[in-house]
């Protein structure tokens, strides 16, 4: 297959594309889904390439002291994706490793489709331990993170080239994982100047043609490996040898300096999180263009019959949701009901809570992880039980994965347990096991308010609190990631304290952040909810109407396209 036009190659070790299908841990891949399904609907020519992740990241069991058990996903490979007849050959300390493709067709609003390759390792012909190294999303040690971040880097430009990509006019890291592609396309443009040896010019042409997103605000987040250890796996990689001192740090290889040094374009998810990244990495320069969510795919169905009936050709154009805040409110309040009766009865029927629909819902669900603070709302158990027995009723559902070495944040999914117990004579608080795109379109829809507690600065963007706006869901939210630029305090949904100008990470704040909640929860959002109906339902409607409007991936794209792709 040749493609007619130039392609971006956009590059994830996650991808979230379809229920059923565990090729994503959490926002990293849901941001890679909707950059593809928003590259259909505009029909900008991409095509995207991953790791086909057989046995997912992990599903999640918790037992009755909430304790996670991690188990393998098992997912019928075959009933999501079709099986391409071209292999490729990419070299693990000295091994050939076989890699096949299988394809995914993203289809856009109007037909264009967009393909997302998911590299496969498990053939007869590897061995055992290399068949498995397509298996686990960020498990195993360093080495078998450093084998997958070669196979992805290295074996997916090969295996583009063998899919008849010829002419990728740009190859996009989303993080730093696919930074290898970089050496793949130095080697390759030396050879076709017809030399061995890299050259200050291939450096030149490869990074006209890279563009990176960096994720990660802290430096401990960042992929490094001892240049040593590459070595071993790599073999005497040219371009490594040759230009240690530009693609390298000393004695190590950091994908994130990697990526920075061989893109012409770098941007942060958020300006916040470009200006820390600008201060992490000061000699660089570091755009920002912030993330948003795919519109169609997170609307409610309730929403999406409101907006066609409302806003025809939102679909095609995410900007016009800007015209929301002409629906009538008892429409945009009816459409509420309808997402948040679908979650009641779902959380009702697996967990027996009696989760009530009069009452004021609240929705907390990310990477349980100690920065996100999900326990930040249980810092003062009798001040969170005086607001909903003598302000208005509260009920909380939560949700979230710790990553499996990750000791505090299954800690904390504990914690939230211990305080459930704890108030249960009061508030209903339910944890809904593995959290996943499906439960989250549940979820995210059907709570009142979506709450957001992060230690600042730590939240390069976020996106659930983009797909509760789109879901005219108001965000209560820290300062951080996108709410710095989403929040219009008592329009678009409230502020938890004040921002914090901070480019590094802070002294512990969680009391203050803590009594800052219970304020505002206390005299301004519970309150609204139950005596102000009229006035909610206004900040409702701003809400999809000034931020489903811009935080969407249409909008995202279209910058990306201007400033990074086709400039
Ligand atoms: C959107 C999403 C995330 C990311 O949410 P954040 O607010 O960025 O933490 C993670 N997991 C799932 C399943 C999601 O849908």
């Amino acid at each position: 297959m040749i493609e007619e036009k130039p392609v971006v190659a956009y590059f994830s070790m996650e991808f979230a594309l379809e229920e059923g299908m565990p090729t994503y841990a959490g926002g990293l891949g849901v941001l890679a889904g909707d950059t593809v399904r928003a590259a259909a609907d505009l029909q900008v020519p991409m095509v995207g390439v991953t790791l086909l992740h057989r046995k997912g990241y992990f599903y999640q069991r918790l037992d009755s002291d909430g304790r996670q058990i991690e188990e393998p996903v098992r997912w019928p490979v075959d009933d999501f994706l079709q099986e391409q007849p071209q292999r490729v050959e990419v070299s693990i300390e000295g091994r050939p490793v076989r890699l096949r493709a299988w394809k995914y067709e993203v289809k856009g609003v109007n037909g264009f489709v967009v393909p997302v390759y998911f590299l496969d390792s498990d053939l007869p012909e590897n061995s055992e331990w290399d068949r498995a190294l397509t298996d686990y999303l960020y498990g195993g040690d360093e080495h078998y993170r450093l084998c997958q971040e070669v196979l992805l880097g290295i074996g997916g430009v090969r295996m583009l080239r063998a899919l008849g990509y010829t002419d990728i006019a740009r190859f996009h890291m989303n993080e730093g994982h696919s930074a290898m592609l970089t050496l793949e396309l130095l080697r390759e443009s030396a050879q076709a100047a017809g030399r061995t040896e890299v050259t200050s010019e291939d450096i030149e042409r490869v990074r006209r043609q890279c563009v990176f997103t960096t994720h990660t605000p802290v430096m401990a987040g960042h992929d490094r490996f001892a240049l040593e250890h590459v070595r071993r796996v790599l073999g005497d990689c040219k371009p490594l040898v040759e230009h240690q001192h530009v693609l390298c740090l000393g004695t190590e290889l950091n994908m994130t300096y990697l990526a920075l040094s061989l893109s012409h374009f770098v941007n942060g998810v958020a300006k916040k999180h470009a200006e820390i990244s600008r201060h992490m990495f000061a000699e660089y320069q570091i755009d920002a263009i912030t993330n948003g969510v795919h519109v169609a795919s997170w609307a409610s169905p309730h929403f999406q019959a409101l907006f066609d009936k409302y806003i025809p050709g939102w679909r095609e154009d995410n900007f016009s949701l800007r015209y929301a805040l002409s629906i009538p409110a008892d429409e945009v309040w009816a459409a509420h009901r309808a997402a948040k009766r679908d979650l009641l009865v779902h959380v009702n029927r697996e967990t027996n809570a009696g989760m009530d629909m009069d009452i004021l819902t609240i929705g907390f669900a990310r990477r349980a992880t100690a920065y996100k603070r999900a326990d930040l709302l249980f810092r003062d158990l009798e001040r969170l039980r005086a607001i909903a027995t003598k302000v208005g009723r509260l009920q909380i559902i939560y949700a979230g994965k710790a990553h499996p070495r990750d000791h505090e944040g299954k800690s904390l999914i504990q914690r939230i347990f211990r305080a459930s117990e704890a108030l249960k004579n009061d508030i209903r608080i339910v944890y809904m096991p593995n959290y996943d795109v499906e439960l989250a379109r549940l979820l995210i829809p059907g709570v009142d308010v979506w709450l957001n507690t992060p230690q600042p600065p730590l939240e390069a963007s976020g996106t659930s609190g983009m797909k509760a706006a789109v879901n005219g869901v108001p965000s209560l939210s820290i300062l951080d990631g996108w709410w710095i630029e989403g929040c219009i305090e008592g329009v678009t949904g409230w502020a938890i304290g004040e921002r914090v100008d901070a480019t590094a990470p802070q002294p512990d704040r969680s009391d203050r952040d803590a009594a800052a909640l219970y304020e505002k929860l206390e005299k301004v959002v519970v309150p609204l909810f139950y005596t102000q109906r009229e006035r909610f339902i206004d900040v409702m409607r701003h809400a999809i109407a000034l931020n489903g409007s811009f935080f969407n991936t249409h909008r995202m794209l279209q910058q990306y396209v201007v400033k990074a792709y086709f400039e």
